[in-house]
């Protein structure tokens, strides 16, 4: 067995202990005689899993008891539809943050429920960076950002103040990379396959004086105050990836938590930029202030080399760095779970090429 570096933007990497876990625990969950993927998610034993990843989330989050976990379906982008569904109310408006590819199409998909007020936007550089953000509007029902843009590499460092506008964030590419203070936002959404475990499961945390404000034809499985009510147990949930999210959890856990995490991220992006700040031939292309620590996207010049430096890193174990096809390059994505080794063997293939291509760059 060999296992590559694998520098997906998702589904992506999961920490290795966690896989060796799930293996050992495949056949027999803890003497329950099943795995989790056969047993009732009405059973004592699995009630016990989605119990364990919610205290573990409020734990590593410091979630207060005012707001809901929920364990979902339908990935980030069902959420674009849901949060309106929810919050927006007939005839309403809603804020929304244009940073990139993701928050584009959750305003597009806000559209048709209300009237979308696109409060910014940096489309005009590509979304290089994060545009300066104003205050919410007066008519505004919720303001809405994706706090990391998985596509161009950009994270906000800092929150807008949307004073009593609750502000709403698709955190689905860097939740759980650093401590967040949970009680500046109304509502919180992650589809799983980046940070958190498989894809399949998406995780909302909403403050509780959220609950109830859906429109009267949001279908009942889109309505996150009947999955509060019933503790995501209102029809049968993705058991088994909220049982790696546990898994993903303790590990995060066991290594210190999240300040530790933020420190293992930011020392792994440094390792990277400062490779790309001095490079003659690999250029990052996110604004500096706002880089990444989860996806750094990065470009040589001409697609020929890409291509050609593309088959060179996985002929030697170092997959899915293809940058997304709307903007073309490479990427690296380094998520929790991505080694710092990872990063610095990345960087030495990338300098190993370099030096052979680099002269007439
Ligand atoms: C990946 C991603 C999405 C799409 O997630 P799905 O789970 O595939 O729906 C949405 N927003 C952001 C920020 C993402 O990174």
């Amino acid at each position: 067995m060999s296992r590559v570096f694998n520098f997906s933007p998702g589904p992506s990497v999961l920490p290795e202990s966690v896989l060796k876990k799930a293996a050992a625990q495949m056949l027999d969950y803890e003497g329950s005689g099943q795995s989790v993927m056969e047993m009732s998610h009405r059973s004592a034993v699995f009630e016990k899993i989605i119990g364990d990843a919610e205290s573990l989330l409020r734990e590593l989050l410091d979630i207060p008891a005012h707001y809901k976990v929920l364990f979902l379906q339908g990935g980030a982008y069902l959420q674009f539809a849901m949060v309106p569904l929810n919050l927006l109310p007939e005839g309403g408006e809603a804020d929304y943050i244009e940073s990139g590819v993701w928050a584009a199409k959750a305003a597009d998909e806000a559209e048709k429920y209300g009237a979308i007020h696109r409060a910014a936007s940096s489309k005009d550089t590509n979304y290089s960076r994060i545009p300066p953000l104003p205050p919410p509007s007066a008519r505004a029902a919720y303001y809405h950002i994706t706090t990391n843009n998985t596509i161009c590499g950009t994270r906000y460092t800092s929150l807008p103040e949307t004073g009593g506008v609750p502000l709403v964030a698709d955190m689905s590419s860097n939740i759980l990379s650093q401590p967040l203070d949970i009680r500046r936002f109304g509502l919180v959404y992650a589809g799983a396959q980046k940070n958190l475990g498989p894809a399949g499961t998406t995780i909302v945390i909403v403050r509780e004086d959220l609950l109830g404000r859906h429109r009267p034809l949001t279908p009942t499985m889109l309505r996150y105050d009947i999955h509060a009510e019933n503790r995501s147990l209102y029809n049968t949930p993705p058991c088994y990836g909220i049982y790696i999210i546990m898994l993903v959890l303790q590990d995060i856990k066991n290594r210190g938590g999240l300040a530790a995490a933020y420190e293992r991220n930011k020392e792994k992006a440094a390792i990277l930029y400062d490779f790309l700040d001095r490079s003659k031939l690999f250029r990052g292309t996110a604004r500096k202030e706002d880089r990444s620590l989860m996806n750094i996207p990065f470009v040589l010049p001409g697609e020929d080399l890409s291509a050609a430096f593309l088959k060179e890193a996985e002929a030697k174990g170092f997959v899915n760095l293809k940058g997304h096809r709307l903007v073309g390059g490479l990427r690296a994505s380094i998520y929790n779970a991505m080694p710092a080794e990872g990063v610095k063997k990345l960087v030495e293939l990338l300098e190993d090429f370099e030096a052979r291509h680099a002269q007439g760059a």
